[in-house]
């Protein structure tokens, strides 16, 4: 069956006008997914009841079940499992009064970061709008808090599944209907230069994070297998030309791994890269992942890494990722298929 969630709302008219119902169902209807975030087609009071049975005949609303996948100290985890045995993981992080959701774009990942877990198993398919909107929805009923920011940064690479993660986006952005603010969104990249190139078109306001984890581009090659495609030099300039076009500041992630990129060194290499460019500075400790056996650098040495970046005039944040626990920290997410 196909997800209503995927439609945007010209094609939900489309879908009426098949069905012979008017168009002003459309604004009905999304109100319903959207506002009321009803999950049976036969609460959609409004609707004829004809209309509720040809869509529903066509369209499911509820395309995934759910299974709680931890908790370590509000962070929650949990697993949306799709019809066809695929599996995504997504993280509910609380912050004052607010969640952020991140979320997954495709169920693996093709692109085999030598410290992420995500892409260990593989990769198996792109997600539909509707499977990334349906773990917005689904965290949103579980949070006792409005969820207020989602992150692109669960399983898989968003600018490989680049317009159904644009679609999902333009659906969570839509003011009639969950209304994120597109400055609450962000996307994550491990470096392809294509979808930088077309996001700077969108016109849209979203935040970009671009995963660059090394100095200079031997350890980048070493870290990420598609640093060998996709340059330093390129994605500098590619990001250059991003903030031309949208005057988007880029936050650079670096995840910090001890004695691989967290030298005073590796500090000044990065400064250099960066120094006057659009660039805010993000610093991941890494989460351990089973199959990689680098460690999470001193606290001390982290503290001395964000230092140089900030007496040089760059603007750093140390993030706190949370819910290691639980396997829920950055880079820990995992892709499985129960049925393989
Ligand atoms: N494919 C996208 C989205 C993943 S976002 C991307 O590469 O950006 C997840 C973020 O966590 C990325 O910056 C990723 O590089 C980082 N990450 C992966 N493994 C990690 C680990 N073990 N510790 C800390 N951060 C990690």
């Amino acid at each position: 069956m196909k997800l209503i969630h995927s439609l945007n709302k010209e094609e939900i008219t489309e879908v009426l006008k098949q069905f012979g119902a008017p168009a002003f169902r459309t604004k009905q209807i999304w109100n319903w997914l959207y506002v009321n975030k009803v999950t049976n087609w036969d609460d959609m009071a409004n609707l004829p009841a004809k209309l509720r049975t040809q869509l529903s005949s066509e369209y499911s609303i509820s395309p995934a079940s759910v299974d709680e996948a931890g908790n370590e100290s509000g962070t929650l985890k949990f697993l949306l499992n799709f019809d066809d045995g695929e599996q995504v993981e997504i993280v509910l992080i609380p912050a004052r009064k607010r969640y952020t959701v991140c979320v997954s774009s495709q169920a693996g990942c093709k692109y085999k970061c030598a410290f992420c877990a995500s892409g260990q198993a593989g990769f198996s398919r792109n997600l539909e709008a509707g499977e990334i909107i349906a773990q917005y929805l689904q965290a949103a009923s579980m949070a006792d808090a409005p969820v207020t920011h989602v992150v692109f940064m669960g399983i898989g690479e968003p600018f490989d599944n680049y317009d159904n993660v644009m679609k999902a986006i333009r659906i969570l952005n839509d003011k009639d209907g969950l209304n994120i603010g597109a400055r609450r969104i962000t996307i994550s990249t491990c470096g392809l230069i294509k979808g930088i190139e077309k996001l700077a078109k969108e016109n849209l306001q979203v935040e970009l994070s671009l995963s660059l984890h090394a100095p200079n581009q031997r350890i980048r090659e070493y870290l990420m297998p598609v640093a060998s495609k996709e340059s330093i030099a390129d994605l500098l300039v590619a990001c250059r030309e991003y903030f031309a076009e949208t005057k988007r500041i880029i936050t650079l992630e670096y995840t910090l791994i001890k004695g691989l990129n967290d030298s005073e060194h590796n500090a000044h290499q990065l400064l250099k890269l960066i120094r006057h460019k659009p660039f805010r500075v993000n610093l991941i400790p890494l989460s351990p992942v089973a199959e990689f056996q680098g460690e999470r650098p001193e606290k001390e040495t982290m503290l001395e890494f964000m230092d140089i970046l900030t007496n040089a005039g760059v603007n750093v944040t140390l993030r706190d990722s949370r819910g290691s626990q639980i396997k829920a920290a950055c880079g820990q997410l995992r892709y499985s298929n129960k049925d393989k």
